[in-house]
């Protein structure tokens, strides 16, 4: 018999996550600020919990995931009594620093947590590819779990300091959303003389495709040695082609908002004497001070 496993928060992501659980057959007691949206779970054979006390009680394991971590400690405060020698496994959206509050607030009160960042969209729960990362000071409790967890995608542990799930969540959402970017640019050009996106779809993405290949591990490499020089596409010579595309974006009637703090970065590393370095220099101006 699998392990009772409660779910607080029904959203579209909760709801995914409650449903994978009872169909790997795990007696699992559902929560939600609005009693409506327990429905169509307790007819898949969940048992819907009257109170956030209630649910939490019914089982070793609680699985919170709200739309904000500020939502989570408002839902958990009261409840810390309830929670002392459980797990709570919060699998909501937020910061390192969120996280390793919630951790110290949970460890005061005698409770395991585990934060999550899950790296899937609701209907990815349960399907191949999809993987959730996990980080906590109590590794233990972890695996004790871990097999409850695995029903709901692949797991990655990536340590012991809270923080770090939300921190590796966030740095691979931060390379999704720059990507996103670049291709909605590209779509609002190319579309500014009437070419229609699914003629220039597969040229952008064999393109985006061949360009991750080689800028990841290039600039990670760069990265890791501290060596930026580049003898194939340096900083001065970007920095003098870019001003190109802010007046093209211009011309063809499209904004340059997105763009124009590349032209900053471009400008600063020239200034600060890296022209002769590649864009892997960028990943050291980012930084503060
Ligand atoms: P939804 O907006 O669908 O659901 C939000 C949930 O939070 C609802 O159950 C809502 O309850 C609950 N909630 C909000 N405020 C409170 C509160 N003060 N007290 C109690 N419950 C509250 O969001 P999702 O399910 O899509 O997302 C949930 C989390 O999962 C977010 O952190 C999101 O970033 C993350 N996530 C979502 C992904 C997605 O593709 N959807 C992908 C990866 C992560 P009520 O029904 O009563 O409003």
């Amino acid at each position: 018999t699998q392990s009772p496993v409660t779910v607080l928060g029904l959203g579209l992501m909760g709801t995914a996550l409650a449903s994978a659980l009872l169909k790997a057959g795990h007696p699992t007691t559902v929560w939600n600020r609005t009693a409506a949206k327990t429905g169509p779970l307790t007819a898949q054979g969940a048992t819907p919990a009257d109170t956030a006390r209630d649910a939490v009680t019914a089982s070793p394991l609680t699985i919170v995931c709200l739309t904000t971590n500020e939502n989570v400690r408002a839902l958990l405060t009261p409840e810390a009594e309830a929670l002392a020698g459980r797990t709570v496994v919060n699998l909501t959206n937020g910061t390192p620093a969120q996280a390793r509050e919630l951790a110290d607030w949970a460890a005061a009160h005698g409770i395991s947590y585990i934060d999550g960042g899950i790296m899937a969209v609701p209907q990815m729960i349960a399907t191949p590819g999809a993987y959730i990362l996990y980080s906590g000071t109590d590794e233990a409790a972890f695996a004790t779990h871990r097999p409850t967890l695995e029903a709901l995608a692949d797991t990655k542990w990536v340590g012991k300091d809270p923080g770090l799930a939300a921190l590796y969540d966030l740095s691979l959402l931060t390379g999704m959303y720059g990507m996103a970017l670049g291709v909605a640019q590209a779509f609002a050009l190319i579309g500014s003389e009437g070419i229609p996106a699914r003629e220039f779809a597969p040229l952008l993405r064999d393109w985006v495709v061949a360009m991750t290949d080689g800028i990841v591990p290039g600039t990670a490499e760069a990265v890791d040695n501290d060596q930026h020089l580049t003898d194939v596409s340096n900083l001065a010579m970007n920095r003098e082609a870019f001003p190109n595309f802010l007046q093209a974006y211009a011309d063809q009637g499209l904004r340059t908002e997105m763009f124009e703090p590349f032209q900053g970065l471009l400008d600063r590393a020239v200034d600060e004497g890296h022209g002769a370095d590649g864009l892997s220099r960028l990943v050291t101006l980012l930084k503060q001070n």
